[in-house]
């Protein structure tokens, strides 16, 4: 079985985002870096990321 998903970023799966075990979210920071992030995800952005 291949999971050969092409997202974009691995990471978060596109999704901009990650959530951690506990549900936490943070920002993506390889989309960020990247300038991926879309608006709607920006308002994720006063969790505890700094730029
Ligand atoms: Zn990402």
């Amino acid at each position: 079985m291949v999971d050969e998903k092409q997202y974009t970023c691995p990471k978060c799966k596109d999704k901009g985002t990650i959530m951690d075990p506990d549900g936490t979210i943070h920002t993506c920071f390889d989309c960020l870096v990247a300038g991926r992030l879309q608006a709607h995800v920006t308002e994720i952005k006063d969790t505890k990321l700094r730029i």
